[in-house]
């Protein structure tokens, strides 16, 4: 059979200060640039990427992988209209080139928002629908971050979503989909379908399936559910609450062999979801008290103490140069402490004027969001590279990291490093800090630019993890955001918070 595979991510936190335009997708970071055409094979292979996933395991059954295009921008505001319909308008046209297709594999994220659209994936779906017919059937698989609408459902033949937040399985997720993918060629059908959202938004903190409520939903009940109700497949999406849309939110989506076991596995799982709401609530500390409590921390421990500048993830739609922490680590005199990866290419590009050893004056950060403004600081640069590096950890291992510009400066008094990059990604593992030479096993405090993907790599080397709030648009208290489109009953807040 010859089945066409595409991917075209973005996570919308329409909360955020800055669009994904066409550039966005365009360039590589930690992920590769937009590809094409056998060259998006070459890119993903090997690599934890559902279509890399996917691919490999159509390959190994003997089908014909037809690749379109591959892309995905990090996690920011509303991807331009522009970005939109060009990436859409061109995956569509190769799609329609490709020739007779019997299936269609999908990587998407689930939460993607455009100017102009506000259920990114469905409106995609639908013009994809328009290419193949209603024969040909259509497989996704999501971030489990996303705020599934009824159009996604109702457009796809069958969806698979991550079922580890830090997303460590995205490879396995392609393969599950691509197998149920495969069962509906291999029968000729489609599996019946049933639909259940949430009525209350999940803090992406408290999502994270190390621990609590999500580890038992995802790594226990939802496997048992799929062999005690004999599931084609069975998904839990947390959803992404900083995207202001209707459909915000969690759900569950079953599929079975009957609409009957369909239905009474999505009520069972989403009933377990419900039973578990107050516990989807995350412990964190404001910053000034989160560094403190570090501080307190690190004085006895003999493996660093990590903490997370959660509001300001690069993965959530952050700027990545917020200043709040920052702030709070030279107020608190934290020498010896890192933090990283501030986003800001002026102050990396000044780094490198200055080069190594010198020391200048710098304007840190706070450039990106309203309301911040930069950290005025004398630092001398400590390192300088402009190359590109490995990822580390269960989740990036492989991937090539590439972010332009990055330094490590450290003030001047007062020896607080800060890791500068000039391309926006999440902090996700602790490679940038080992590029730059950093001992990461012997530093006292590292504070990353992540929500919970950074534990993937840090949780093994942390004496201890904290979650530390400074102002930036991935709030963990959604009762501070200025919602407009919820639906009607959707509590902004699991009862309690
Ligand atoms: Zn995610």
């Amino acid at each position: 059979m010859r089945i066409a595979v595409a991917g075209f991510e973005h996570e919308t936190n329409t909360f955020a200060p800055v669009k994904a335009d066409y550039e966005a997708f365009r360039q590589a970071k930690a992920y590769p640039p937009l590809v094409r055409g056998d060259d998006m094979v070459e890119a993903i292979r090997g690599k934890n990427l559902t279509a890399s996933g996917a691919i490999t395991t159509l390959q190994a059954a003997g089908h014909e992988v037809v690749p379109l295009l591959w892309c995905m921008a990090t996690p920011s505001a509303h991807v331009t209209e522009d970005a939109y319909e060009r990436i859409s308008d061109e995956l569509t046209g190769l799609l329609e080139k490709a020739g007779p297709i019997d299936g269609v594999m999908l990587e998407l994220h689930g939460a993607m928002v455009a100017e102009h659209v506000d259920d990114g994936e469905g409106e995609l779906l639908a013009r994809i629908r328009r290419v193949v017919g209603l024969s040909t059937p259509i497989a996704v698989a999501l971030d489990l971050h996303a705020n599934v609408t009824p159009a996604m459902v109702d457009l796809a033949d069958y969806i698979e979503m991550y079922r580890y937040y830090p997303h460590i399985d995205m490879a396995d997720t392609g393969k599950r989909t691509a197998e149920g993918l495969m069962r509906i060629l291999e029968t000729g059908v489609r599996p019946h379908k049933a639909f259940r959202q949430i009525d209350f938004l999940i803090p992406i903190n408290g999502g994270c399936t190390d621990f609590g409520p999500a580890a038992e939903l995802y790594l226990d009940i939802l496997p048992a559910m799929i062999i005690d109700h004999e599931l084609d497949g069975l998904c839990f999406a947390t959803g992404f609450p900083h995207s202001d849309i209707a459909d915000v939110g969690p759900s569950v989506i079953a599929f079975a062999a009957s609409q009957e076991a369909a239905d009474a596995a999505a009520a069972a799982l989403a009933d377990a979801v419900a039973a578990r709401e107050a516990a989807f609530l995350p412990e964190f500390y404001e910053a000034d008290e989160c560094i403190r409590r570090a501080q307190a921390i690190a004085a006895t421990a003999a493996k660093p103490v990590v903490v997370a500048d959660t509001q300001d993830n690069p993965g959530g739609g952050g700027p990545g140069d917020t200043t709040g922490v920052l702030r709070a680590l030279i107020d608190a005199d934290a020498r010896g402490a890192v933090i990283g990866a501030m986003i800001d290419p002026d102050t990396a590009a000044a780094a490198h004027a200055a080069g190594e050893g010198a020391i200048a004056d710098f304007q840190i950060g706070g450039k990106r969001m309203p309301g911040d403004e930069p950290v005025r600081v004398t630092c001398r640069v400590l390192r300088a590279r402009s190359d590109s590096w490995t990822g580390r950890g269960s989740m990036k291992r492989g991937l090539v990291v590439d972010l332009g510009k990055t330094a490590l400066l450290e003030t001047e008094p007062g020896g607080v490093r800060i890791v500068v990059a000039s391309k926006p990604s999440q902090t996700a593992d602790s490679s940038i800090f080992h590029h730059l030479g950093l001992d990461v096993e012997n530093l006292p405090i590292i504070v990353v630019k992540s929500s919970v993907h950074f534990r993937a790599d840090f949780t093994p080397l942390a004496h201890a993890i904290l979650v530390a709030t400074a102002p930036g648009p991935v709030v963990i208290d959604h009762h501070t955001l200025n919602y407009r489109k919820v639906r009607k009953g959707v509590r902004l807040m699991p009862r309690g918070g």
